[in-house]
């Protein structure tokens, strides 16, 4: 199969490793800058042009899209899903899940186990949003937020209310969370392909720190993990639409609580800790579902 791979850059280790699985299993592998995909449209027909060739004869795409560029980047990508390009992750699947109160929303509609969750836009509904979750201490996040940036944890009302007041002051829209003490600095990453939890991980928070992201100095290590948060992380990505996930879990008292469904998840840290040919899988759920000219997306 010809196979592209949007992605800004074909050096990450991500790119790099499903290059290789899909050249291992005999398939033909472009590295594709996203950025660089310049579009025309016309009725019927059509196009994605690249570097001022035409692309064309693509089995299967499989998005790498950054938070940056998730407008443009899901553009191209629809481009291909016009062209009939079987999509790893189809661009609505991909947009719902980068906008953190529509996958929250949508995720409770389902009854999925969340940290409760609120979100105010007026600095005069800050006592009240405080409240209605529970009070302090509590979690703030920057819904443009990436790699724990941009999360804290106010463990105080009055450092709460002046922690919202500022990002509100500011034009940055946050949401306030429950705070998971249980969790203990700790959340678990579920890799889930096709509907299957192929990898996860434990991700562990240093000392006197309560974010385990990697990029905050977090350490993975291998996890085993209970049969109800496997059918959760399943659920969550299923209810996304993504074929691909990265589901990020809490441990609490009163079962898993999902945080968020990554639609582009890494996969350095989950291959090491886990000693999993993640790459691969992603490449054999190609082949098992790709349907050369006649793919169908599901996206609205
Ligand atoms: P990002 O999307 O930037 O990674 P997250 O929402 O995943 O932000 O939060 C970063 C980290 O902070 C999580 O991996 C988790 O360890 C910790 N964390 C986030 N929300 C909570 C919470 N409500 N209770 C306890 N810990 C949390
Ligand atoms: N299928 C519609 C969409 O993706 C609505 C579901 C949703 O809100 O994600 O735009």
């Amino acid at each position: 199969m010809k196979i592209a791979i949007l992605s800004r850059n074909k050096r990450l280790y991500s790119t790099r490793r499903m290059v290789q699985a899909g050249e291992d299993l005999g398939h033909e592998m472009h590295v594709i800058d996203t950025l660089r995909c310049y579009m025309s449209m016309v009725s019927h027909k059509p196009e994605i042009h690249f570097k001022g060739e035409v692309l064309e004869g693509f089995d299967a795409v499989i998005p790498r899209i950054g938070a940056s560029i998730t407008q443009y980047g899901t553009a191209v990508l629809r481009q291909f899903e016009m062209m009939g390009v079987f999509p790893v992750n189809e661009s609505v699947a991909i947009s719902r899940s980068r906008d953190k109160l529509r996958s929250l929303q949508l995720l409770s509609r389902k009854g999925v186990g969340l940290p409760v969750t609120g979100f105010a836009h007026s600095p005069d509904d800050i006592p009240d949003l405080i409240s209605m979750v529970g009070g302090a201490p509590l979690v703030i996040k920057m819904l443009e937020g990436t790699q724990g940036i941009g999360v804290v944890l106010a463990e105080t009302r009055k450092a709460a209310e002046s922690v919202i007041e500022a990002f509100m002051g500011l034009n940055v829209s946050v949401m306030v969370q429950e705070y998971i003490k249980e969790a203990g600095g700790a959340d678990i990453r579920c890799f889930v392909v096709g509907g299957k939890v192929i990898a996860a991980m434990k991700r562990q928070a240093l000392p006197g720190e309560f974010r385990s992201n990697l990029h905050r100095g977090g350490s993975a290590s291998l996890i085993r993990i209970t049969p109800e948060e496997r059918a959760t992380a399943v659920r969550a990505a299923r209810i996304m639409g993504l074929n691909v996930a990265g589901v990020d879990i809490l441990r609490s008292n009163h079962g898993p609580l999902v945080m968020e469904v990554n639609s582009s998840p890494g996969l350095e840290g989950i291959e090491t800790a886990t000693n999993k040919d993640v790459a691969g899988m992603m490449i054999k759920f190609i082949e098992t579902h790709a349907r050369p000219n006649r793919t169908q997306t599901k996206g609205a």
